[in-house]
Formats: C-alpha cells, sequence, structure tokens
C-alpha cells in the first residue's frame, strides 16, 4: 500500500484503475492537472468554503430582507476562500473567470440556505444564531479531517449531518453519476466515511451518503454491522496487490493519460 493509512480517496482512485492507483501513490508520478480537473477542485472547494462559513454568516439574519444580503457575502467569501485553497492550482486563470465559475456551481446551494432561512422565519419567527442553528451545518461538522488508528484509516468527512442520535457523512463528488445511482468506485469510499464517522463523531452510522453534483443528487447506501469486516478485507487487498491491473475504460478522463504506458498502447490498438 502507498501509505501507512488508507483513505476514502485511495480506495476511490484503486477502484477506477488499480494501475492509476500504483501511478499516483507508489510511483508518485506528479500529475498532469487539465483545465477540467481544476474546475473540479474549485468546485469541491467552493462547497467546503460555503457550508463552513453558512452558519456564522446566518446569524446576522435578523429580518427577511437580510437574507439576500446575507447570502451575496456568503458568495463572495466561497470565492476568496476557494481561491486561497486552491491557488496553486489556478494560477493561469482569470480572477472573473473564477467567480463566475464559483458563483454558477454554488447557485442551488445558495438557493436551499436561502429558502431554508426564509422557511424558518415565516413559520417560527427565529432570527440570528437561534435561526441559523436550525438551518445550517454546523461549521465543525463540515471538511472535517479524521484519523482512524484502529483501522488504518485516515480522510476528510466533506459534510456531517448529526442528530442526537445517529451520524450521516456525506460525500461530494463533482459531476454526475453515470447510472442512476451510486458509481461502483463510490462504494467502498462511503464504507470508509462511515467508520471514519464513527471514529470523528462518535455517532452510530447507519446511512453513507454521497452528493453528485451535476446533476444535483444525493444518495446513500445503507451500512451494515460487518462493514467494518468489509473494509478491513478491502485495505488487506490493496496492501498486498503486486499487479495493479489497468482498467482503461476510464483511460479518457485520467490525469496519468499522457504518462500511462498502458493508455499509449490502446491508442495503439486503435
Ligand atoms: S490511463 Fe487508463 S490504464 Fe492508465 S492509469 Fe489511467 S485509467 Fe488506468
Amino acid at each position: 500500500m502507498g501509505s501507512k493509512y488508507l483513505t476514502a480517496q485511495q480506495a476511490r482512485i484503486f477502484g477506477i484503475c488499480p494501475y492509476k492507483y500504483y501511478l499516483q501513490y507508489i510511483r508518485k508520478e506528479p500529475i498532469s492537472y487539465s483545465q477540467e480537473d481544476i474546475l473540479k477542485k474549485l468546485s469541491y472547494a467552493s462547497r467546503i468554503v460555503f457550508y463552513a462559513k453558512e452558519q456564522d454568516a446566518c446569524a446576522k439574519i435578523e429580518e427577511e430582507r437580510d437574507i439576500n444580503h446575507v447570502y451575496a457575502s456568503l458568495l463572495d467569501m466561497a470565492v476568496a476562500g476557494t481561491i486561497s485553497k486552491t491557488s496553486k492550482y489556478i494560477a493561469e486563470l482569470d480572477f472573473e473567470y473564477i467567480a463566475k465559475f464559483i458563483a454558477n456551481e454554488l447557485s442551488r446551494d445558495l438557493n436551499e440556505g436561502m429558502l431554508k432561512c426564509q422557511w424558518h422565519l415565516q413559520c417560527f419567527g427565529m432570527t440570528g444564531k437561534e435561526l441559523a442553528i436550525r438551518a445550517c451545518y454546523m461549521p465543525d461538522h463540515v471538511g472535517k479531517r479524521i484519523v482512524d488508528f484502529r483501522h488504518k484509516l485516515a480522510g476528510t468527512i466533506p459534510l456531517a449531518h448529526i442528530t442526537d442520535h445517529y451520524c450521516i457523512p456525506i460525500q461530494f463528488e463533482v459531476g454526475s453519476a453515470t447510472t442512476n445511482g451510486i458509481e461502483k468506485e463510490d462504494i467502498m469510499p462511503l464504507m470508509i466515511n462511515a467508520l471514519l464517522a464513527t471514529e470523528g463523531f462518535g455517532k452510530k452510522v447507519h446511512l453513507s451518503g454521497i452528493l453528485y453534483t451535476k446533476p444535483r443528487k444525493i444518495f446513500s447506501i445503507q451500512i451494515s454491522p460487518d462493514n467494518k469486516d468489509i473494509v478491513k478485507e478491502h485495505i488487506g487487498l490493496i496492501k498486498e496487490c503486486t499487479t495493479f491491473a489497468p482498467t482503461t475504460p476510464h483511460c479518457h478522463r485520467c490525469e496519468y493519460a499522457q504518462v500511462c504506458e498502458y493508455n499509449a498502447s490502446c491508442k495503439k490498438l486503435m
């Protein structure tokens, strides 16, 4: 295995193509990001910043007319925060282009947030902190980095929906599910997230979710009591893997397409 702890992202890459996992985490081949890859990073980071700052911003809502203003400044904060988080990738991109892209990416999140606030204000008369706590995710439940020493797992849970009794970790996947459900390679990361969330938030996890951004859809899997054993077995499989067989159907959207010898041989055969 490439590192001491397995992350959900590593498990996902292994599920997409074991050879890609080998190139990225064992041979540590530098990644050549396309503009599309960089935009995916912007999209992911913008959601983390948006949800992490939403509760504090919404605590300033005292009346209905504040909502528009609060969400407009929240968008500005999301743009600034995303630029600072992704600065090493975006040197070539124009600021105005980035700001427009983020505004477009977050338009659904913004609208949903504004509607939630309006609903809490109109139906229950909530304002300020009370409204923010009821309508938004806790900043501590957004982008939480967790290490599970027992199971040798590590990773960041983008969003966690937490109640008194349970927790639902939610993964962000920039892009769409190609079928009407969860992609095969996303199942193991969701199982890993369930273990990480149990460790990091100390709550039971019965469901593990994924948000596909285009079109925006949320799916979840049920977490069974044998989840731990399934993940353990998968860690063993990756650890003991020596062949790292290429899975060529994914080559067209692979960051290693230029350096991968298997992709080159595919092209020659075509
Ligand atoms: S180019 Fe294709 S075979 Fe090579 S690592 Fe990427 S997905 Fe795997």
